[in-house]
């Protein structure tokens, strides 16, 4: 299906963050903005209508202890209980499932500012990242500045770069080895979190750049907490650890929990965008020579993106509405916990506007979904780009 006014170039970016553009030539998106304006309008109805608030929900702040009980209880359990493999593997992999799931609820909640109305609440659980080895100042730029700006974009968003080794779009370039990327790609994607703890954040730094964008060194107070996050981290990782287990088993207990935490991590990211049922869209080249998106900010959001397991409240729960990344992706500031209500306006206003809705009924259909994009991407070039 076409999406809304496809063929109008007049200005309308709407940019989803309003922090400082990191796009190195500030990529405009066209179309009209009639789509964000009306889908906006409904969602202030039903907030309006409810009388809910759109942050600082009390669900949340019960499901942030409840997280932070199951963390702190698995990495107790670990240094000072567990002596015996069959104990130590599944508590590793339990704190692996807990770090993802600080990532998905706390720190993505609180780094979009859509935890709390006070900006030093916000700040506080986005620190989680800094805490759990990643770096929130860092996540600010790639996450919510360019992926929630350009998702899909190729040369853009970074979390469809995984290197040489994985083809996720159709603009990046086949190599014969991703013939294989549908086996191989799940392995690595547990080796990310491990790669992002040990050397991205290091190398981001060190280069100024994430990808294509050049992004400025932190300074001041974003660098304290760089350096403090990063002592903490590899405190609690490692050094503590090793004044009361053997070098080899805390390495051990480190890889399985963050390879868990990767795998989870990267895969749920995944399932919201790279598949069949999103869009890949390039920029179109316009009489000046510059380039701009064919449609406007709201209808590519949407259309980049797709939903899954909407019904099963398990997941809801764990993925920190990551699950309804078409919701999150238009309303990055509201608590997650509306989602599932939202979604239904989401998907009403979609329909009536043309603009097209996906999302998958379970979590075994959208891995399939992912399973057959790789498989496809990784074909020789001709084929995988008549999608
Ligand atoms: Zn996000």
């Amino acid at each position: 299906m076409k999406p809304i006014e496809q063929s109008a170039v007049a200005a309308c970016a709407t940019p989803v963050s309003r922090e400082p553009s990191a796009g190195r030539a500030g990529l405009k998106f066209g179309g009209t903005d009639r789509f964000v304006r009306e889908l906006r309008r409904r969602v202030d109805a039903y907030f309006e209508h409810t009388g809910q608030s759109r942050r600082d929900c009390p669900q949340m702040y019960f499901k942030t202890a409840t997280i932070v009980a199951w963390f702190v209880a698995a990495y107790v359990l670990l240094l000072f209980v567990a002596t015996h493999w069959w104990s130590i593997v599944p508590l590793a992999i339990v704190l692996g499932l807990a770090m993802a799931a600080i990532g998905f609820n706390i720190q993505h909640d609180g780094g979009h500012k859509a935890y709390s109305s006070r900006p030093w609440v916000n700040k506080i659980m986005a620190l989680s990242l800094d805490m759990m080895g990643g770096s929130s100042y860092l996540w600010n730029w790639k996450h919510n500045s360019i992926h929630h700006t350009y998702p899909n974009i190729d040369g853009q968003d970074d979390d469809i770069n995984v290197g040489f080794l994985g083809r996720l779009s159709p603009q990046q370039k086949r190599l014969p080895i991703h013939r294989l990327q549908g086996i191989y790609l799940w392995l690595l994607y547990g080796f990310l979190a491990i790669k992002w703890h040990l050397f991205d954040d290091f190398y981001n730094i060190a280069i100024g750049r994430i990808g294509e964008h050049k992004i400025p060194r932190p300074r001041g107070k974003d660098l304290a907490v760089f350096i403090g996050g990063k002592v903490f981290f590899f405190s609690m990782a490692f050094v503590f650890p090793m004044l009361l287990h053997p070098v080899w088993a805390v390495l051990l207990v480190y890889a399985l929990a963050a390879f868990v935490s990767g795998v989870v991590l990267s895969v749920v990211f995944q399932l919201a965008h790279c598949l069949g049922e999103a869009d890949f869209p390039v920029p179109i080249v316009m009489a000046d020579g510059g380039e701009r998106m064919e449609t406007d900010w709201a209808v590519h959001q949407v259309q980049t993106t797709v939903d899954f397991s909407r019904r099963n409240p398990i997941l809801c729960w764990f993925l920190g509405g990551l699950n309804f990344q078409i919701e999150h992706h238009l309303f990055s500031k509201i608590c997650h916990i509306h989602y599932p209500a939202l979604s239904k306006v989401v998907e009403q206003t979609c329909h009536e506007f043309g603009v097209r809705y996906a999302a998958h009924k379970s979590f075994f259909a959208a891995l399939a979904s992912h399973f057959r994009w790789l498989v496809l991407m990784g074909r020789p070039e001709t084929m995988a780009q008549a999608k």
